[in-house]
C-alpha cells in the first residue's frame, strides 16, 4: 500500500514536471514568436518561406514615368511627351491633369503600349476647352502588365501652359562691348546668354514656351543679318513676334557721355535700375503692364542683393494713364528710380523693334535690365551669377504677371511646390 502510494505521488511528480516542461518549451515558443514576429514552429521550412517572400517583395519595381515633357503646339493643343521606358511590363499609359489651383486630377485619355522592349517616344496632345492663357500640371500613370512583379507609382508631374513668348537678345555677338579695367563685356554677347537661360527657367519651372529671334552670335530675319538688319530693318526683329502672346527685348542699358559728373563707364550704383519700355499695344493690355511691373520689380530687388544698386529703385504704374514718357533726365537720374515707361516717335513707337511688335499686334517690351556702364555690373556679368539671377527675376514676373501660380525648382514628393 505504502509503495503505491509511493509510487502514485512519483507518476504524478513525473506527470506534472512533463506537463510543466511541455508548457514552458510552449511558452518560450511563444516569446521566440512574438520576438521573431511570426517566426513559426517549424523554424527551417517557413524561414525559407520568409525569404522566397522578402526576395520577391525586393524584386517589385515600382514603375512610374518620369522625363515628362510637353511642346505647345497652339493655344488649343499642348502635346504631352514621354518615353516608352518599362516596356513590356506596361500595358497601358493614364495622361492626366490638372488645372492650377484645382486639387483633383483629371483623366484625359490613354495611351497603349507597344510591348516591345525598345525605347520609343509616345504622346498626347491634349486638346483645351479653352483658348485662355492658363498654366496645367500633367502626368503620366501606368496600368501594370505583371503585377506580381511591379508596381504602378504615381507619374512626375510637370508644368505646362499655352503661352508662347517670343524673345529677342538685343543687337548681335560683339556689340556695344566695353573693355575696361580688365572686364571685357559686350551687350550682344549677354543678351544672348540671359535669354537662353530666361527660355530654360520658363520652361522647366513654369511651362511656358519660349522662342528666340536668334539662338547664336548672329540674327538673320527676312534676308537681312546682323547690322544689315539692324540698321534700316530692326522692326523684323519685332514682327518675329507674330503670333505670340508677349514680345520682350532684352537688353542692358547707358548712360550718356559723363552723366552725372561721372566718366561713362565708371557709373555708380546709385544709377543702377531697370527700366521697361512699353509699346503702344502693352500699354493697352493689363497683363503686359502686370508682367512690366513684376519684371521690374524682382530686377531691382535681384540687382540690389547682388550688390550692384540700390534698393527701392522701382516705381510701378498701375495703370496706362501712370506711364511716364522715356526722357534722358529720367534714364541717367541718379534719384530717379526705375519704372514702366513709353517712349512715342513720328511713327508710333520709338524704338523699331517695338514698332515692330505692335504692327503684328503684339504687346512687347524692352527690359533694360540695368546698366553695364557701372563696373559692379560688368563684374557680376563676368562671374555668371547675374545671368542667373536677372533671368530668375524675369521669369518670376513674367509668370505672376500671367497670374500663373510660382513654381520654384524646390520639389517635394515629385511635385513642384510654392
Ligand atoms: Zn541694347
Amino acid at each position: 500500500m505504502k509503495r503505491s502510494i509511493i509510487k502514485a505521488g512519483v507518476t504524478f511528480i513525473i506527470l506534472v514536471t512533463i506537463v510543466l516542461s511541455a508548457v514552458a518549451v510552449h511558452n518560450r515558443r511563444e516569446t521566440r514568436r512574438a520576438d521573431q514576429r511570426g517566426q513559426p514552429d517549424d523554424p527551417e521550412g517557413d524561414t525559407k518561406d520568409i525569404q522566397r517572400k522578402e526576395s520577391v517583395e525586393e524584386e517589385k519595381e515600382i514603375v512610374r514615368v518620369e522625363g515628362l515633357s510637353f511642346d505647345r503646339v497652339s493655344r488649343r493643343e499642348i502635346k504631352i511627351v514621354w518615353q516608352d521606358q518599362k516596356n513590356p511590363y506596361v500595358c497601358e499609359y493614364l495622361v492626366k491633369r490638372r488645372i492650377d489651383g484645382e486639387s483633383s486630377w483629371e483623366e484625359l485619355g490613354t495611351v497603349a503600349s507597344d510591348g516591345r522592349a525598345e525605347d520609343r517616344e509616345l504622346s498626347y496632345v491634349d486638346v483645351l476647352e479653352t483658348e485662355a492663357l492658363k498654366q496645367y500640371e500633367y502626368r503620366v500613370d501606368v496600368k501594370i502588365a505583371e503585377e506580381d512583379r511591379y508596381e504602378a507609382g504615381e507619374g512626375e508631374n510637370i508644368a505646362a501652359s499655352n503661352i508662347l513668348i517670343c524673345m529677342d537678345p538685343g543687337h548681335y555677338a560683339g556689340q556695344n562691348a566695353v573693355n575696361v579695367d580688365g572686364i571685357p563685356y559686350a551687350e550682344g554677347d549677354f543678351t544672348l546668354e540671359l535669354a537662353l537661360e530666361l527660355k530654360t527657367v520658363l520652361k522647366e519651372s513654369y511651362g511656358i514656351t519660349a522662342y528666340l529671334t536668334r539662338e547664336s552670335g548672329s540674327v538673320s530675319i527676312g534676308g537681312y543679318t546682323d547690322g544689315g538688319l539692324d540698321s534700316g530693318h530692326i522692326s523684323l526683329r519685332g514682327e518675329y513676334a507674330e503670333g505670340s502672346d508677349l514680345f520682350l527685348s532684352l537688353h542692358t542699358n547707358a548712360n550718356l557721355e559723363d552723366a552725372n559728373g561721372y566718366p561713362t563707364y565708371a557709373q555708380p550704383v546709385e544709377i543702377m535700375k531697370p527700366i521697361v519700355i512699353l509699346n503702344t499695344a502693352a500699354c493697352e493690355s493689363d497683363t503686359a503692364l502686370a508682367v512690366g511691373n513684376a519684371v521690374g520689380i524682382r530686377l531691382a530687388r535681384s540687382s540690389y542683393e547682388l550688390g550692384i544698386a540700390m534698393p527701392d529703385k522701382f516705381r510701378s504704374a498701375a495703370c496706362a494713364e501712370e506711364i511716364i514718357q522715356w526722357t534722358d533726365a529720367w534714364n541717367d537720374g541718379v534719384e530717379e528710380p526705375g519704372t514702366l515707361c513709353r517712349r512715342l516717335g513720328e511713327h508710333g513707337d520709338y524704338y523699331g523693334v517695338l514698332r515692330g511688335a505692335a504692327n503684328v499686334g503684339v504687346p512687347g517690351m524692352i527690359i533694360e535690365h540695368g546698366f553695364h556702364t557701372v563696373p559692379k555690373m560688368r563684374e557680376a556679368a563676368a562671374g555668371g551669377e547675374l545671368k542667373e539671377r536677372w533671368a530668375r527675376a524675369d521669369a518670376e514676373g513674367i509668370a505672376e504677371g500671367f497670374g500663373l501660380k510660382i513654381f520654384s525648382e524646390r520639389m517635394e514628393e515629385g511635385r513642384v511646390v510654392l
